[in-house]
């Protein structure tokens, strides 16, 4: 088949891996440069972490997603996924890590209750109040996002599929299968829409997605806390008012910190300058989990967009030859390469609509 891709994020590169793969002729079209650095997949850093509480539909799939991020690596031939660990911190009437920790147990996962005595010792960088209680799921950790979306986006031009970078699509024939970008007009058996926060823009139906911007801030920390930073597990501090995760610095990345804080602008074509607010909010949730703050410095800071569904669920829709696809709030890029293979079926005709969401979507918004 002849497939278009529209949008270079992590789903589009991955849904192009799967369909390259299985011989498929693929172009992939970006409205920026391949990668774009206004893509909300584009940072060092994402999680990937499967303790969701009563989303266990989200950890199921966390789980899966893991076995597709293995095919990945194989195709590169390179591993782009550390594992850290995540250490949680909640608070004593916090029942949902309790599920997380059950629904390890019954998966066959690693996770520890640290107790207070030891987490100052352990952690001597993080800042953990005396009534917190402190898990660590081990089999949790980083995918490295800016390196896989190069790596993929070279994997496939290497073989074969072509690359449009700064060619917009304006407008999207559902029906015959046909985009227009300003260069011209290119038609195709099928069309993946994968445009992020821009979907809404290109797929009717699709203003359930509601983009929302987001804050990163990117840290070096004093010298006498590297060592603690270089073998730390990711943080999740669930106890502070709009939680704080912290990323250690690993394979030339730098310590991000970024919050569940709610920050102004809902338009990923808006101004993307940080303000001195928006850095003075993320600062000063680091300077409650992060032990010395005052002696970290601030070496960058970036905005960025989540694309969000009232109930956290994927977005998929199939318009005659198109199907559109965006993941669900802030966790989306550790579903890409599941969400490319699933695309990838749904386009074969493996999968129809309902199947697809019920793989991707369904699950993740069972509420247990
Ligand atoms: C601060 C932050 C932290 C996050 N942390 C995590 C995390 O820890 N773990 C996790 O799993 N997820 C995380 N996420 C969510 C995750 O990054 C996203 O869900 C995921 O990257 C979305 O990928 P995508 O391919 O759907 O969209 P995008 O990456 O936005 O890709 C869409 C692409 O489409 C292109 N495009 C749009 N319109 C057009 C057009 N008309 N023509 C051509 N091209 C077009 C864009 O230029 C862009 O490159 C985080 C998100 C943010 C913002």
């Amino acid at each position: 088949m002849k497939v278009t891709i529209v949008g270079a994020g992590i789903a589009g590169l991955a849904t192009a891996w799967a369909l390259r793969s299985r011989g498929h002729q693929v172009n992939v079209f970006d409205q920026g440069p391949i990668p774009n650095p206004m893509a909300s997949s584009h940072d060092e850093q994402r999680y990937h972490r499967f303790a969701y509480g009563r989303m266990s539909g989200y950890s199921s799939l966390a789980l899966e997603a893991g076995a597709a991020w293995k095919r990945v690596w194989e195709a590169l031939n390179r591993d782009l996924y550390i594992e850290t660990g995540v250490l949680y911190l909640s608070s004593k009437e916090d029942e949902d890590i309790l599920r997380s920790v059950d629904f390890a147990e019954h998966n066959g996962l690693d996770t520890e209750q640290i107790p207070q005595q030891l987490l100052k010792t352990r952690y001597p960088h993080f800042s953990i109040a005396e009534d917190a209680r402190a898990f660590l799921f081990r089999q949790s950790g980083i995918l490295l996002a800016e390196r896989i979306l190069v790596s993929l986006a070279d994997w496939l031009r290497e073989s074969g599929a072509v690359l449009h970078p700064h060619a917009k699509v304006v407008s999207v024939d559902h029906h015959d299968g046909t985009i227009e970008t300003l260069s011209g007009r290119f038609q195709a058996d099928a069309i993946v829409i994968a445009a992020g926060p821009w979907t809404p823009s290109l797929v009717p139906g699709s203003e359930v997605l509601q983009p929302a911007r987001q804050i990163s801030l990117f840290a070096t920390g004093p010298a006498r806390l590297a060592e603690a930073w270089r073998r730390s597990p990711a943080l999740a501090d669930l106890t502070v008012s709009g939680n704080f995760y912290a990323t250690p610095p690993l394979r030339g990345t730098r310590i991000k910190l970024v919050t569940d804080l709610p920050f102004y602008g809902n338009c990923p074509d808006d101004d993307r300058h940080v303000s001195k607010s928006e850095i003075e909010a993320v600062a000063a949730l680091a300077a409650g989990s992060l032990a010395d703050f005052k002696d970290y410095q601030i070496v960058g800071a970036r905005s960025c967009y989540y694309t969000n569904t009232s109930d956290r669920s994927f977005f998929v829709r199939r318009i005659e030859r198109s199907w559109a696809v965006s993941a669900c709030s802030g966790h989306g890029f550790k579903f890409g390469a599941l969400a490319g293979l699933a695309m990838a079926d749904a386009v074969e005709g493996k999968m129809n609509e309902a199947d697809t969401r019920t793989k991707l979507e369904a699950r993740i918004s069972a509420p247990e």
